[in-house]
């Protein structure tokens, strides 16, 4: 079976996917791609535009007047229409608002068609929720990440206070990370699982660079084993 060059690192929110598929592309030279960043940015945009988040409301007509452009520079991760979003999909509300979206199919397609483009002139490592199990499903390196739930409302909180958040208790994150698994791993389009070929890793009770070397390790095997050549960045 011929495979595709993706290192596809799936999970739920707070995992440490976004930071450990980071930091593994930079070590590895490979594409850094966060999907969720995606699906972030249309929402904003639509709600931006008064849109209702819904399958009447983004229709083919409005996703096809949006030009996004992704992983320009670090600062620059995420673009639409030509206006920088990287900052502002972080914002606590567009969590909830890129599950709404994320449940409308044409928004689903569009951003898959996107996706896939991404991996014609590098190997990627793209984390999400669905990119195992339906964007690369032949993808040489599959891994879903978790930990629990405490844990992940722990290190997203972290995150949320360095960018400043200051009014959020721990009790409020956990239950917006459990309501949002919950309708991610629920939907019936591409829901939040784990691919029968990904290797499982509990990231609670290891260190960040516990889990990077094991990733490596696994990356590497996988490409001697399927034969895929790695098509640097840099
Ligand atoms: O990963 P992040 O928390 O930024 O994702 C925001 C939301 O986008 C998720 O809660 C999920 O609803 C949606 N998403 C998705 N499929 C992906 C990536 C993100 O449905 N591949």
């Amino acid at each position: 079976m011929t495979c595709e060059a993706v290192v596809a690192i799936d999970g739920p929110s707070g995992s440490g996917k976004s930071s450990m598929a980071k930091n593994l592309a930079e070590e590895m030279g490979l594409l850094y791609v966060d999907t969720g960043s995606m699906f972030r940015a249309l929402a904003l945009v639509a709600k931006k535009k008064g849109l209702p988040l819904t399958s009447e409301g983004i229709t083919s007509d409005f996703l096809n007047s949006l030009e996004i452009e992704y992983g320009i520079s670090e600062n620059e991760l995420i673009k639409v229409n030509g206006e920088n979003l990287t900052n502002s999909i972080r914002d606590h509300q567009v969590s909830g608002l890129a599950s709404q979206i994320s449940q409308i199919s044409n928004v689903r397609d569009f951003l898959r068609g996107f996706q896939r483009n991404l991996v014609k002139m590098k190997t990627c490592v793209m984390e999400g929720r669905d990119i195992g199990t339906v964007v690369f499903p032949k993808a040489f390196c599959k891994i879903y990440l978790t930990a629990s739930d405490e844990t992940r409302a722990l290190r997203r909180l972290k995150q949320l206070q360095e960018k400043g958040e200051t009014t959020l208790e721990l009790s409020d994150v956990l239950r917006d990370v459990r309501k949002r698994d919950e309708d991610d791993s629920k939907r019936s389009l591409a829901p939040l699982k784990q691919a029968e070929d990904a290797l499982f890793i509990d990231t609670t009770l290891m260190s960040t660079e516990d889990v990077l070397e094991k990733l490596k390790n696994i990356v590497l095997e996988k490409a001697k084993i399927r034969g895929v050549e790695l098509k640097k960045v840099h």
